[in-house]
């Protein structure tokens, strides 16, 4: 009887942190594909066999899936300088023993010289250096870094608003701030009246990214205080939002901010919607609703800079005091 004969081998490598102790990790999601790098000593401790959480996709698949592609080629390099390190060992073997089986018979000379030593060398693997945005997961408390931004936490899935929240409005904030310069180098790059409609565009489009954001954040928020989930365009009306959160916690929106910034608030989500629903050009239904009287029907909006930060001002402050509301 000849069978497969399974010769089992197990190599042992060694994966190393960066500096900070963290371990690179990639998503297998192959639309995916995101970096990140997690505690060394929280992957071992806190993270399951069976689950780990993409933080960008939120893909979820076994803890041997999650090696990237630079410790995959390195793992293969290793294993090929096994293979290679055994084979040589083996031919050697097996031509030595030949050589000395056949040492006294006189028809048969084989000598076998050995060419030079193989050595086998199993260095660890490296990483990459470490990163700047580190993030502890609110529930769990697991440590983890990423390039840009996350929204689940790697071992508990964990989806934080209120960090989801504070990313966007960074990212909206320098973006609408550096607009100026985005101008400059787009007219470098196409021309003058291109760059002026991509960045009127894009300026237009802050004041939609604002509003959802928050929305997205008011809502969670207002879960988490009543356990209610209520539909996210509830948020989109200020006095309705404020209505939930002063029945839930007796504090309204005009407990933190000033009666000038409620009024500048609701004629910017007015605006905003004006914008994404009929191409910001005013009709008689926003002129009620806003009692803007900068505009009249038939008349388009124009979103200024200063006007974008004003509304992520009026936000950040308003959601940063809606998270001490108990
Ligand atoms: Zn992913
Ligand atoms: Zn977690």
């Amino acid at each position: 009887m000849t069978g497969g004969a399974d010769l089992n081998i197990e190599i042992p490598m060694k994966i190393l942190s960066d500096e900070k102790g963290y371990l690179d990790r990639q998503c297998p999601n192959e639309n995916c594909l995101f970096e990140f790098k997690i505690s060394m000593q929280d992957w071992e401790d806190k993270v399951s066999d069976e689950e780990v959480h993409c933080p960008l996709c939120g893909q979820i698949a076994p803890s041997d899936s999650w090696y990237t592609y630079e410790q995959l080629d390195a793992m293969q390099e290793i294993a090929t300088n096994w293979a290679r390190n055994y084979m040589l060992g083996e031919i050697d073997k097996m031509f030595g023993s030949l050589a000395r089986s056949t040492r006294n018979n006189k028809y048969i000379k084989i000598t076998y010289k050995r060419n030079r030593p193989v050595t086998f060398v199993n260095n660890p693997i490296g990483a990459k250096e470490e990163w700047n945005l580190d993030i502890t997961c609110e529930k769990c408390g697991t440590r983890y870094s990423v390039i840009g931004s996350a929204y689940f936490c790697p071992c508990c899935g964990y989806n934080s608003a209120s960090n989801v929240f504070d990313n966007s409005m960074n990212t909206i904030t320098k973006m609408v701030q550096s607009l100026d310069e985005m101008k400059a180098s787009l007219t470098e790059q196409f021309d003058m009246d291109t760059a002026e409609t991509m960045c009127r565009s894009m300026l237009e489009n802050s004041f939609g990214q604002v509003v959802s954001a928050f929305q997205k954040f008011a809502q969670c928020r207002f879960k988490e205080l009543s356990g209610v989930e209520k539909r996210v365009n509830d948020f989109q009306m200020v006095d309705r939002g404020s209505k939930y959160f002063f029945d839930e916690t007796g504090s309204s929106y005009e407990t933190f901010l000033s009666s000038d910034e409620i009024n500048r608030m609701k004629l910017y989500f007015q605006r905003r919607h004006i914008i994404e629903h009929n191409t910001g050009i005013v009709d008689q239904q926003y002129i009620d609703k806003s009692s803007d009287t900068d505009y009249s029907v038939g008349q388009r909006i124009v979103v200024k800079i200063d006007e974008a930060l004003d509304l992520i001002k009026i936000i950040k402050k308003l959601s940063s005091w809606l998270l001490t509301l108990t």
